[in-house]
């Protein structure tokens, strides 16, 4: 297996790794950069305008990085399939919102299925966010889906954006990725996944390298922590926690409360991946996008009740198989190279992610049947197949 190397700039270019904040203070290992030959200056550099395909646009973080995208001049082809995996209600919200939008056309199309030659027509650049995302669903036979969802439609459109020869390919990676480690995650440690959907994120992560490496695709990797704000996907913690108080329920809790997550808000998580769109980064890079101050679940909910003013009720549930006791992310690879820096503090984002599931209560949301999000034709679609048809009907 291809293991993930890691690079920063250094006084020499390309070709090494810099020592990280937790690195110098004992953790993390060396890494070996890819040959010389493959370290070049990408074309985008400096470039603003442009195509780029940006799958799971109707997603949580799809939806908000095609409004920042467009507002900065891109050209914007979103790709879903508008997977069942939650509500497609939510995802024709998420799509309606991007209606008024110029320069944004939607292709409803699956990645692992569809023939993907005419979709990468014209485009600079690949952003590849659609995926099957969570934990428990990824255990047991559920596993064929995280199979053909994250690693066949990863490595079909890498091979389709490198046959093409589009100028960068931005990979969604994940920290569950990593093993269970107590220390700072940095990215050179070996990644030990904990669940079959790591497995599935870190084997599109070995694809993205391989692509990098041998086909001489411009591709970076970023691994995300626990993302969160509005329009957060239902089977979030965040979501579940702030509903189950709307609604006056009981909060489930999985585990005594104690685990820490590395919550990082989606305006920030946009921000990185805009960088990385343009960015000169090496080809392979792999880079954490963390906010780097971790916090307990239960003073979470804490900080959640008291922005909602409610009295929390926990029952805990079971641990679950798979989740990390504790994910604290490094994003110095990612501050240098993407000149990037979170800049969201955990009591803003929470108040902005609280606003948005009280407002949605009360206004009458924008109906998916009202977005006029112009759908292209597929390349080959089998509505047998894939049951699209009525998707497609309500977003015209
Ligand atoms: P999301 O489920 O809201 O969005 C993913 C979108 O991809 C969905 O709209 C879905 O319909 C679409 N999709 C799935 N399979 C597809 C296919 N075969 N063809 C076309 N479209 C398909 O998820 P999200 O929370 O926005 O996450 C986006 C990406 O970031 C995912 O790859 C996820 O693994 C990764 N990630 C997210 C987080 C997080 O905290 N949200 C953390 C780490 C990594």
């Amino acid at each position: 297996m291809v293991q993930p190397q890691v690079y920063v700039r250094s006084h020499q270019g390309w070709l090494s790794r810099q020592r990280s904040r937790s690195e110098s203070s004992g953790q993390g290992s060396a890494v070996r950069p890819y040959p010389d030959s493959l370290i070049r200056e990408p074309s985008l550099e400096g470039a603003t305008v442009g195509r780029i395909m940006l799958t799971g646009i109707a997603g949580f973080i799809g939806s908000h990085l095609a409004e920042a995208l467009v507002r900065n001049g891109w050209s914007v082809r979103g790709v879903d399939a508008l997977t069942e995996t939650y509500s497609v209600a939510q995802k024709r919200d998420n799509l309606a919102a991007l209606a008024g939008l110029p320069d944004v056309d939607v292709v409803i199309a699956d990645l692992a299925r569809d023939d993907l030659r005419d979709l990468l027509d014209g485009v600079d650049v690949v952003v590849h966010l659609a995926g099957e995302p969570g934990v428990p669903a990824s255990w047991g036979s559920g596993f064929a889906t995280y199979v053909e969802r994250n690693i066949v439609a990863t490595q079909r459109l890498l091979e389709a954006a490198a046959t093409a020869g589009v100028g960068r390919f931005v990979y969604a990676s994940s920290s569950s990725v990593y093993g269970a480690e107590k220390k700072t995650l940095v990215e050179s440690a070996v990644p030990r996944p904990l669940s079959p959907y790591g497995a599935s994120k870190l084997a599109g992560e070995v694809l993205v390298g391989a692509y990098a490496q041998q086909r001489g695709l411009s591709a970076v990797s970023l691994r995300f922590f626990s993302v969160y704000g509005p329009r957060q996907r239902p089977d979030m913690a965040n979501h579940r926690f702030i509903e189950a108080m709307l609604d006056h329920r009981p909060i489930e809790v999985f585990g005594d409360g104690s685990q820490v997550r590395d919550f990082t808000y989606v305006a920030d998580v946009v921000a990185a991946i805009s960088a990385a769109v343009t960015a000169p980064v090496p080809p392979g890079a792999i880079l954490n996008v963390a906010r780097g101050e971790p916090v307990a679940v239960r003073d979470l909910i804490a900080m959640l009740a008291e922005e909602l003013g409610a009295e929390p009720r926990i029952e805990h549930r079971p641990h679950r198989t798979g989740d990390t006791p504790r994910t604290e992310g490094c994003a110095d690879a990612a501050r240098e190279l993407l000149g990037w820096e979170p800049v969201t503090d955990l009591r803003t984002g929470i108040r902005e992610q609280v606003a948005w599931h009280v407002g949605r209560r009360s206004r009458t949301q924008p109906s998916s049947t009202d977005a006029t999000v112009h759908i292209l034709p597929r390349p080959r679609c089998s509505a047998e197949d894939t049951g699209f048809d009525e998707v497609r009907q309500g977003l015209r």
